[in-house]
């Protein structure tokens, strides 16, 4: 894959925006162009809409082996979030320890820095998940 399409992919996955169902009404992230419950009645009615980004934890995995290209300090927590809109997306969970992180526990969405393309020099900012006090 080349380096311009996986940053505009990594762009679109961090961006909190989905789609709704201009049928059934239900949520989907990423995007989707058709309802997998609709199908034909969906199309052409599918709608972006942008996410709370709150929620909670769904599960949550302890990454002990970091990738050069997020150069994200180890150990870091990447978590399935349920949308309070429903979807289910994945994301880190940052400024806390490891042992802090409960499923369950309600998050919010924090912008951060989430990588830099070493070619060009830009830099990417996406979503994070925080614990909520
Ligand atoms: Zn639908």
């Amino acid at each position: 894959m080349s380096a311009p399409r996986f940053w505009r992919e990594i762009n679109q996955r961090y961006n909190l925006v989905g789609t709704e169902c201009g049928n059934c009404g239900k949520k989907y992230f990423p995007i989707r162009s058709v309802c997998p419950e609709c199908h034909r009645e969906s199309i052409g009615k599918m709608k972006k809409v942008k996410f709370s980004g709150n929620g909670k934890v769904f599960s949550y995995t302890v990454i002990h082996v970091g990738s050069s290209m997020f150069q994200m300090q180890t150990p870091y927590i990447m978590a399935i979030i349920e949308l309070d809109e429903g979807p289910r997306i994945t994301g880190q969970i940052i400024d806390c320890e490891t042992k802090d992180v409960k499923i369950g526990m309600p998050v919010e969405s924090v912008f951060r820095k989430i990588g830099e393309d070493g070619k060009s020099g830009t830099i990417y900012y996406g979503y994070k998940f925080r614990l909520m006090k």
